[in-house]
């Protein structure tokens, strides 16, 4: 697996090398974000692992950027900003997931392996925390109890499960499981997203289906 580390800051850049490369990982690194996005458009990697302040062109630009030209190259945030909207603008931008500076290695390496891992499909059983959805006998259950959903709750809850971790935009939910039936107005998402955080009784703090505003939903083990 190659990975494209975009980042000024040469502590940094050494540290993820020594780091990655140790997790049998082969590195790259550019360290602005004019070279960056050149060597992603014209190398083939497995994963971007962008700064946000990076001179020549900002993290941010190299993302839009290169999901103009319809890359779709798993791409993590590395940023100092903390704000929840920055780390939205990062999502609106194309990224797939964001990490804050200061972060721990252990933290970044299971997400660089999150966006990385194929998807899994042990015998059709999936599970979320206390969930587990069975894609054969299209069942759910939370520990042993079990959940009744309709067909649309249930193929909207193992699209999230299926894409754990990763962002899932609205629009291709929208396209994914309403397909030739969707309208241009994606509000009913919420409306099923309501019901499932209620048939599956998720509390408020918990975040096994997060909400990313603008952009779409996310599944965390929480
Ligand atoms: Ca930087």
């Amino acid at each position: 697996m190659r990975i494209l580390v975009v980042e000024d800051e040469s502590g940094i850049t050494s540290f993820l090398k020594q780091g990655l490369e140790e997790e049998g990982y082969a590195i790259d690194i550019a360290v602005d974000g004019q070279t960056g996005l050149e060597k992603a458009l014209t190398e083939n990697f497995d994963l971007l692992l962008v700064d946000w302040m990076l001179p020549r062109l900002t993290g941010l630009e190299l993302c839009k950027t290169y999901r103009k030209e319809n890359k779709d190259t798993p791409i993590i945030f590395l940023t100092a900003r903390d704000t929840v909207q920055d780390a939205v603008f990062g999502l609106q931008a194309g990224a797939n997931d964001y990490i804050r500076k200061p972060f721990h290695f252990e933290e970044l390496l299971e997400r660089i392996k999150v966006q990385l891992r194929p998807v899994s499909d042990q015998h059709g059983i999936f599970t979320l925390g206390p969930f587990s959805l069975n894609t054969e006998t299209h069942q759910v259950f939370k520990k042993e109890v079990e959940i009744s959903l309709t067909q649309k709750e249930f193929q909207l809850l193992e699209y999230l499960i299926r894409h754990k971790g990763k962002v899932c935009r609205r629009k291709k939910i929208m396209d994914t499981i309403w397909g030739m039936d969707a309208t241009s107005d994606s509000g009913v998402i919420d409306v099923f997203i309501n019901a499932l955080r209620k048939k599956m009784k998720i509390q408020k703090d918990e975040e096994y289906i997060q909400t990313i505003r603008g952009v779409g939903y996310i599944a965390r083990e929480s």
